[in-house]
């Protein structure tokens, strides 16, 4: 069980020391001017702050880059993770590092837009929230198609573990609290947004609109979003492995149903018609099987994942700001 030290109740102060946590991969081309706008609203607003800039096994120009920011600039912290670990895993490696009363998670293409920051921090210092969750007030440009699968994602999520995702965002600010008692959730693979819906606390939502990527693209292949909901779907609920005891059943008693009718026109004398029937039946019952092995195998997977423990990302180099490191 969870319990949060009282210990880690911190003052909240208007100089208390924000950590901004940002995840970067491949985006060498526009990180530094990124960087330097977001920090511009942290110097305008006063903030106390420090950066931890994660770069997630880029394999650009970013670490250059982030080393050519920390040379003079004692507030920022970079780390590189041995390789590219996702998005998640740079997140946690990021949260771990972070030593600030509150921690801001943001991307680093500005697509979560800087000029909302001073609005969640005021949320967490003068109305006492401990998780400020940006929301998605309009999604940016998606196709059809991708905001479709989306929909039907979070839906099913939704249905299965009243964690509503719709909207939810990797643009938030977590309290210290918040912060430790993440940490301290065992699971290796995670998904960012459910785990601090799950975590509970007490909640803001902040509207945003999604921003255009300013360079770059986007990393998210079809492959890597088929993954992600799988993860996150195996991740929050169990639904999946009971749809499969309850298609058992449902079939059981369609076997009843044929079997007895299969008997009757036997015993009277009129068998039915042969091979249309079993090649149908084979084709029914053998796809229905496989997905269902298909399913376990998912869930299988997941739990082989966790008994081996694997830390979730490795690190090659850590860098504080003004270190000769850079
Ligand atoms: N990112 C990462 N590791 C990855 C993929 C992405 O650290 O394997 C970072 C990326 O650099 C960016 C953030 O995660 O700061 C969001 O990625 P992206 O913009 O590609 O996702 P989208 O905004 O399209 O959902
Ligand atoms: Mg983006």
């Amino acid at each position: 069980m969870i319990s949060v030290d009282k210990s880690t109740e911190h003052i909240r102060r208007s100089d208390s020391l924000l950590s901004v946590v940002i995840p970067i991969y491949q985006e060498g081309s526009h990180i530094k001017s990124s960087i330097k706008v977001i920090e511009n609203v942290l110097i305008e607003n006063n903030f106390v702050y420090e950066f931890i800039l994660v770069d997630d096994g880029s394999k650009d120009n970013s670490w250059s880059e982030l080393k050519s920011l920390a040379k003079d600039n004692e507030a920022m912290n970079i780390i590189r993770l041995s390789r590219n670990f996702g998005k998640e895993s740079a997140l946690c490696a990021g949260l771990e590092y972070a030593r600030g009363d509150m921690v801001l998670v943001m991307d680093g293409d500005l697509q979560h837009p800087p000029e909302i920051i001073p609005a969640m921090v005021n949320a967490w210092l003068h109305e006492g929230y401990d998780l400020v969750d940006g929301v998605k007030h309009s999604r940016g440009k998606e196709n059809i198609i991708y905001r479709a699968c989306a929909k039907l994602f979070y839906y099913f999520i939704y249905k299965s573990s009243d964690i509503n995702l719709g909207r939810a965002s990797d643009f938030k600010l977590l309290d210290r609290k918040v912060v430790e008692a993440w940490k301290e959730l065992p699971e290796r693979a995670i998904f960012f947004r459910g785990m601090s819906a799950w975590v509970g606390f007490k909640r803001k939502e902040i509207e945003f609109d999604v921003a255009e990527r300013v360079n770059g693209k986007t990393k998210w292949s079809l492959i890597r979003l088929i993954r992600l909901a799988v993860n996150a779907i195996t991740s929050y609920t169990s639904v999946p492995l009971h749809f499969i005891t309850l298609l058992g059943v449902v079939m059981f008693f369609g076997a009843v149903a044929l079997g007895l009718h299969t008997l009757f026109m036997k015993l009277s004398g009129r068998a039915s018609d042969g091979f249309t029937t079993v090649i149908i039946l084979l084709l029914v019952i053998g796809s229905a099987i496989m997905t269902s092995l298909g399913i376990i195998g998912i869930y299988l997977t997941k739990i082989y994942k966790e008994v081996k423990a694997r830390p979730r990302y490795l690190i090659s180099d850590y860098i504080r700001g003004g270190d000769d490191k850079c």
